[in-house]
């Protein structure tokens, strides 16, 4: 075919070619900490017992569809209100798509304050509907609810994003704030709590309260993003329409198995998230001691603001230092000249400190 650009560009949705693929950077041979991994593996007869366990996965078979023995589990494991009904995504990226196809229609909106995660923005302009953010508060990333007050009833968004903890801002919100928006949203409102096993705070016993709640959860960040496991819970009227835009099939047979076998052993996962927990209160300590405004954080990654130097330097330093985290400068806005490291492993999370303070003492 000739002139293969101009075909591409006639045929695919203004949306779509105007989109930049979600960036992932080359970790090789860097010390990762950029995408909130748990840097734990698994004990060396676990590893050993989930390999034994796998001998009986019916590969050659279609996975369970409905997944009930793993929703099950999952709900035991998350104090899922019984009067919920629970839904699984191929990660929670996949929900996020799922709920905003089911809500679809050019004039709707989804808002969501920012900054916060990007897939929100990402996924709705995809699917050619309109995102909003409402910038949170400059001095501490609470929500700013005079302008979310004004954004909600002049846009009447379909769906309003609250990440609980939000990332890259790592706190969570005011807890009377997020009632106020579910209060007053007209549409539903995704409680996105990626960030809970790291966090005291959650919104799924609210479900009761908030008929137009869905509390979403994932797999990833407790330790097993490799998996792509995620779930959305909420009233039985929502998820039995929404699973009806689930492609048949989407949690593959090894993801079931291995995620029924990890919930067997939470006790591990745990005492890997204490660790995490604890080094992170590390880490925000040294971090403190530097050049730098450190925010407080639920999740298990720092953000911070550099004070006296340039983050997009300080970000390739590190990288030549051989340690990789997150530069969210070029997003500007209230990250302007902020970075975000992801906790690692107590001597990973040591060599980033020990570069970063020879960076800032140049
Ligand atoms: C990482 C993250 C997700 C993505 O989760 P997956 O289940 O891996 O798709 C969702 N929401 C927030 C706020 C996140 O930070």
């Amino acid at each position: 075919m000739k002139n293969i650009e101009g075909k591409v560009s006639e045929l695919l949705r203004p949306e779509v070619l105007a989109l930049s693929a979600y960036p992932v950077q080359d970790s090789t041979g860097l010390i990762k900490l950029d995408a909130m991994e748990n840097p734990y593996t698994w004990p060396r007869a676990m590893v050993d017992e989930w390999l034994e366990d796998l001998r009986s996965a019916r590969i050659n078979r279609y996975p369970d569809p409905t997944a009930d023995r793993l929703r099950s589990a999952l709900r035991i494991a998350n104090g899922v209100p019984e009067e919920a009904d629970l839904m699984l995504g191929n990660g929670s990226d996949e929900l996020i798509q799922i709920v905003l196809m089911g809500l679809g229609g050019e004039d709707s909106v989804v808002l969501a304050p920012q900054p916060t995660f990007v897939m929100y923005r990402q996924i709705a302009v995809s699917l050619g509907l309109r995102f909003v953010g409402v910038d949170l508060n400059g001095k501490d990333f609470s929500v700013d609810m005079d302008a979310m007050r004004v954004a909600i009833d002049l846009h009447q968004p379909k769906v309003i994003f609250l990440a609980y903890p939000n990332n890259p801002t790592g706190n969570a919100f005011a807890s009377d704030d997020m009632v106020g928006i579910l209060r007053i949203a007209p549409g539903l409102v995704v409680v996105d709590e990626a960030y809970a096993p790291f966090a005291d705070a959650t919104f799924m016993p609210k479900l009761r309260e908030f008929p137009n709640l869905l509390v979403m959860r994932t797999l990833s960040k407790l330790g097993l993003a490799g998996l792509r496991l995620g779930f959305l819970v909420g009233h039985p009227a929502w998820i039995g329409q929404l699973d009806k835009l689930r492609l048949p099939y989407n949690i593959n047979v090894l993801t079931q198995q291995t995620a029924e076998f990890a919930l067997s052993k939470h006790a591990v996962f745990d005492a890997q998230v204490e660790c995490i927990r604890r080094d992170r209160e590390r880490l925000a300590t040294q971090l403190a001691a530097l050049p730098v405004e450190v925010f407080p954080s639920q999740a298990n990654f720092v953000s911070f603001r550099l004070l006296e130097n340039d983050a997009v330097e300080v970000f390739e330093r590190l990288k030549q230092a051989g340690v990789l985290i997150k530069n969210l400068s070029p997003a500007g806005g209230l990250l302007r000249n902020c970075l975000r490291v992801t906790v690692g492993l107590p001597d990973e999370n040591q060599r980033f400190i020990d570069a970063l303070t020879e960076i800032l003492q140049r």
